[in-house]
């Protein structure tokens, strides 16, 4: 019998490489997706390689339709199926809504928004043909409670919330569920780009007193897509340590 397959966006690194690494243990075939650093994709594939994975390696910009229906087309020409879609690639912004350009604003709302979309609207007619699928939307705490000097990247967030819970009521029925997950701060080049000052800070208000790991999110999103969730739809997990964000 035919694998399983997780097509994660963004898993060359951080969040989406755990994810990735988390679903080859669980059995499943990936299709790794990077931007730009494709060394980093390599890497990632290496890691689902040596736990038995059949691995497609995909560079494409999320933010660009034409080029999300070319990925789309490649997993399906490699596999012939895509029973998960995780969409996880997304850039930060902080500053606030003086220092946010409008070039900056669209930006982080077409990679992080239109990317998520773009996928979605790719896949879905592939899992209603089959009956069957899961999809999984990267959110963030943001999103829950707003984050101060984050008024793009939260707002580019929340908009997937909508999404998840439309999208769940919409395929239910189909036998497809839609969820999505919002870490806390988590290890990935994202939070090693801030200041020790502010990674200081950060790490102080998360009770479990430390960052969560990219495999910990993956170990999330490898529950929503099993068998074991498939009366779960329209939900938004938190997965956080509980991180008081201002
Ligand atoms: P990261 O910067 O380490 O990785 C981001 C990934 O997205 C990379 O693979 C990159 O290639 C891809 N990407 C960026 N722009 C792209 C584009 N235009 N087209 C295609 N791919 C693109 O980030 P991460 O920390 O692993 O975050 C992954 C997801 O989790 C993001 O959506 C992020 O918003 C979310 N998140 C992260 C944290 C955290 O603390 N790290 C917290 C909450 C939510």
């Amino acid at each position: 019998m035919n694998k399983k397959v997780v097509l994660i966006t963004g898993s060359s690194r951080g969040i989406g490489a755990g994810c990735a690494k988390e679903f080859a243990q669980a059995g499943y075939d990936v299709v790794i997706h990077g931007n730009r650093n494709m060394e980093r994709a390599e890497k990632a594939a290496g890691v689902c390689r040596s736990l038995g994975a059949e691995v497609l390696i995909h560079q494409a910009d999320v933010s660009q339709f034409e080029e999300c229906e070319k990925m789309v087309q490649a997993a399906l020409d490699k596999f012939g199926r895509i029973d998960v879609l995780v969409n996880n690639a997304g850039i930060e912004a902080n500053g606030s809504i003086a220092e946010t350009t409008l070039e900056k604003f669209d930006q982080v709302m077409k990679v992080n928004t239109y990317g998520a979309f773009y996928m979605s609207k790719l896949v879905v007619p592939h899992m209603m043909e089959r009956k069957s699928g899961s999809i999984i939307f990267m959110s963030s705490t943001s999103a829950q409670t707003g984050a101060s000097a984050s008024s793009a990247y939260a707002s580019s967030k929340s908009a997937l919330h909508g999404l998840t819970k439309t999208l769940a009521r919409d395929l239910a029925p189909l036998g497809i569920n839609v969820n999505a997950i919002c870490p806390g701060p988590i290890d990935t080049d994202m939070v090693a780009d801030l200041s020790e000052e502010v990674k200081d800070w950060v790490k102080s208000r998360i009770y479990a007193g430390r960052l969560g790991s990219p495999e910990e999110i993956g170990a999330t999103a490898v529950f929503f897509a099993s068998e074991k969730a498939n009366f779960i739809s329209g939900q938004i997990i938190t997965v956080d340590g509980i991180f008081q964000s201002l």
